[in-house]
């Protein structure tokens, strides 16, 4: 199919895309990799009527590691992201995640900001960055503000992000020294999207769990951060029961959909598997950085 008929403008610049965006009354949007975007058109399941194109803009294409947080902006393909060393090294959980992003020509166009706009339910980059307690840089025509990413997916494919705002970065905190992640994600083949998926952050002391961080996808509107379900967890014995009950624990908590690829009931089952291999990773990683402390 083809799309229907928009507009095309180049921006030059963050003033000038925003201007554009405010000026379409609504109705224009940003074009990053265009890897969602595009097919959306082609089936007519979205008519902006202005497509702006951020992809010469400069200075948006860099990963940058500041004091707390590494910053990805608005044009860091996700191949970029998977093969950035800093990324490996602060943040391995998201190293190994973008390995399940897609395929190689996707990588090598689609942004990790545009993931995030897009808020896909059962795609990586917004369950990694509620995981990393993200902040999403917004600017418009009026100034610049930052959400955090909890606030800023508000659904499926729903932001809280207004008409003439555009992303311009993201940033997202890395694990603090000794935390053990882990992840796991069920597809039916690798790089489609996944039917659930879990990423987990957890420290580890005198044979408890300290600090964890649970964040899923595939299993709701939207990717979930679980802190009723890391309230329980923090503080307990790292032991294979304790993990059993998170999993049910999770299980219970969740309301996943039925559609086209998998049953609720299934759903919950992956959710429930999946947990305790993550969580279990996860301890066993904070064990080996921490030289193996057992309860
Ligand atoms: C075959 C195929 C397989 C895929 N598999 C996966 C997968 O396994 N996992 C996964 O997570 N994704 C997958 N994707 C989606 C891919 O990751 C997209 O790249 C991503 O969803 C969107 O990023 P983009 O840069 O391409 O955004 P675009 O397609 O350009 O835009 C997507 C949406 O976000 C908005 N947007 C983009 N950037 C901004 C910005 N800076 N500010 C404001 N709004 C913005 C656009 O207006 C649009 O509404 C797949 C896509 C394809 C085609």
């Amino acid at each position: 199919m083809k799309p229907a008929r928009f507009d095309y403008v180049r921006a030059e610049s963050i003033a000038h895309a925003v201007e554009v965006l405010a000026n379409a009354g609504g109705d224009g949007k940003v074009l990053a990799g265009g890897q969602s975007l595009m097919p959306m058109m082609n089936f007519r399941l979205v008519k902006p009527s202005v497509l702006v194109d951020i992809n010469h803009i400069p200075g948006l294409d860099r990963i940058e590691l500041g004091p707390g947080a590494v910053r990805l902006g608005a044009l860091v393909r996700h191949r970029m992201t998977a093969q950035d060393l800093q990324v490996a090294r602060h943040i391995p959980v998201l190293h190994h995640a973008m390995k399940h992003v897609a395929h190689l020509t996707v990588r090598n166009r689609g942004t990790f900001c545009g993931s995030v706009c897009h808020a896909d339910p059962a795609a990586e980059m917004p369950m990694m960055t509620l995981l990393l307690d993200g902040t999403i840089h917004v600017a418009s025509p009026h100034g610049t503000r930052t959400m955090a990413a909890r606030d800023f997916l508000t659904g499926a494919l729903t932001t809280a992000l207004a008409a003439d705002e555009m992303v311009t970065a993201v940033d997202l905190v890395p694990p603090a020294a000794g935390t053990g992640w882990g992840f796991e994600e069920f597809s039916r083949r690798h790089g489609d999207y996944a039917l659930a998926a879990i990423a987990v952050l957890m420290e580890r002391a005198d044979g408890r769990v300290r600090n964890p961080r649970i964040a899923m996808m595939g299993i709701a509107d939207t990717a979930l951060r679980l802190t009723a379900v890391e309230a329980a967890l923090a503080g307990r014995e790292g032991r294979a029961h304790v993990f059993d009950e998170a999993a049910e624990l999770i299980v219970a908590s969740i309301t996943p959909n039925t559609d086209l690829n998998a049953s609720a009931d299934y759903r919950r089952h992956l959710a429930g598997a999946l947990a305790r291999r993550a969580l279990s990773q996860a301890w066993d990683r904070a064990g080996a950085l921490s030289g193996g402390d057992t309860p």
